[in-house]
């Protein structure tokens, strides 16, 4: 009996007799694959499984509500490398927001091009006669804060 293909490797397996219409072979990297599909597929679709997967962690958060200090005072490095982390998250967010509020670039597809126009010198004139991302009066001091900004950070 031919074997059937895998939809996530190109591995082929056997269908299970108790699963004929089995598509992912039985390897626990599809089979991760297969439920997260699945999981934000129905998601998407069933509104109904949202809700419980909303309410499902809340609810066990109701009934552990000092499950995370106790985690923290336990695991005293994980919570610093935590906190590092959402500090680089908090960073990035608000450069994004920055960025959108100035209205000039997207930061996040273009911050080369933003630092190599600024390093260039680029002004916002040059910027209006040329065909590139629109540009705004007055935009030279939020835009230097930026390069600066991005110059220094790795959180691209
Ligand atoms: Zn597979």
């Amino acid at each position: 009996m031919p074997g059937r293909l895998c939809r996530y490797c190109p591995k082929t397996f056997q269908s299970s007799k108790y699963q004929p219409a089995q598509a992912v072979c039985g390897d626990a990297d599809c089979q991760r694959r297969r439920r997260n599909d699945y999981h934000r597929q129905k998601i998407a679709t069933d509104p109904e499984y949202r809700q419980v997967c909303v309410d499902s962690p809340r609810k066990w958060r109701g009934r552990n509500p000092d499950y995370w200090t106790r985690y923290r005072a336990k695991n005293p490095a994980s919570a610093e490398q935590n906190r590092a982390r959402q500090r680089q998250r908090d960073e990035k967010c608000r450069l994004c927001r920055l960025a959108k509020n100035n209205s000039v670039l997207d930061l996040k597809r273009s911050a080369k091009d933003l630092a190599t126009r600024l390093r260039r010198g680029t002004s916002c004139k040059q910027q209006l006669s040329s065909r590139e991302s629109p540009c705004i009066r007055g935009c030279r001091p939020p835009l230097d804060h930026l390069a600066a900004i991005l110059q220094t950070t790795t959180l691209w």
